[in-house]
């Protein structure tokens, strides 16, 4: 199984408009961080995690010319913005695009992308979308993978990670319950949010996704969901324990 980050980066991305912050000013691409999004594929089988307003440019730049699933952790804009944008792979494969999501997350894109999910007297243009609900402790299959998700919790907002077997992906994670950190027993790579140094109401600390991975011990760590206002890539790595790593857009890595 490979994985390719598409996206490291907090919801404004990283140069935010404007900003003189000196990270924002950084000449080294890996500051340049897009919103969060990760390209998963085994065999011949393409998924896509969560599609942002960056989800064109990172479909360009991956190389991605196949999208056989595309799997939701929540409605928020950095998340799910990019949706329309999936238009290509459905006219190119010719059928519905299978999305996975939370009922709730579904319902807010059938407010937000009513066009998507009409169905009667729908435009021609409009892409289509195979729906799938996923269901808190219900694991589910995609490309004949096991996929468990992993309820944790976005500040008040419930949110879904994602374990597909020695692999977990959890994005915008505060608090997480015991019960759900035992579905990540054994777990070999973890990704998780580590927004900077000062506290937040909604995201990991970095302080706190290191004591995170420290309670689950996968054997390597990497961070996502980052803010310019942890500072420069090269010199937080610098900082980190052996085994953790920040993650950069267009890392790809190997299961
Ligand atoms: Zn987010």
């Amino acid at each position: 199984m490979q994985v390719y980050f598409l996206g490291t980066g907090t919801s404004q991305g990283i140069p935010v408009i404007g900003s003189e912050h000196s990270v924002c000013k950084s000449k080294d691409s890996r500051d340049k961080r897009l919103r969060v999004s990760i390209w998963v594929t085994w065999n011949d089988f393409s998924l896509i995690i969560d599609c942002g307003p960056d989800f064109r440019q990172q479909m360009l730049t991956s190389g991605c010319i196949t999208m056989d699933a595309l799997l939701f952790t929540h409605e928020h804009a950095d998340h799910t913005a990019g949706l329309d944008d999936i238009r290509p792979f459905y006219f190119k494969q010719g059928k519905d695009i299978p999305i996975y999501a939370h009922k709730r997350v579904l319902e807010n894109l059938r407010k937000r992308f009513d066009y998507i999910f009409e169905i009667e007297n729908k435009y021609p243009g409009a892409p289509g979308v195979e729906i799938f609900e996923v269901v808190n402790n219900v694991d589910f299959t995609i490309g004949n993978k096991n996929i468990t998700p992993i309820n944790v919790n976005h500040g008040n907002l419930p949110v879904f990670g994602y374990r597909i077997e020695d692999f977990a992906y959890l994005t915008d994670v505060k608090t997480i319950d015991d019960l759900e950190i035992d579905k990540l027993k054994g777990v070999k790579v973890l990704v998780v949010n580590a927004l900077r140094e000062e506290q937040h109401h909604s995201h990991f600390s970095l302080q706190d996704a290191l004591d995170f991975i420290h309670l689950v011990k996968p054997e390597i760590a990497y961070l996502t969901h980052i803010s310019h206002l942890l500072g420069f890539h090269e010199e937080v790595q610098k900082r980190l324990p052996s085994n953790v790593f920040l993650a950069y857009d267009n890392l790809k890595i190997t299961i």
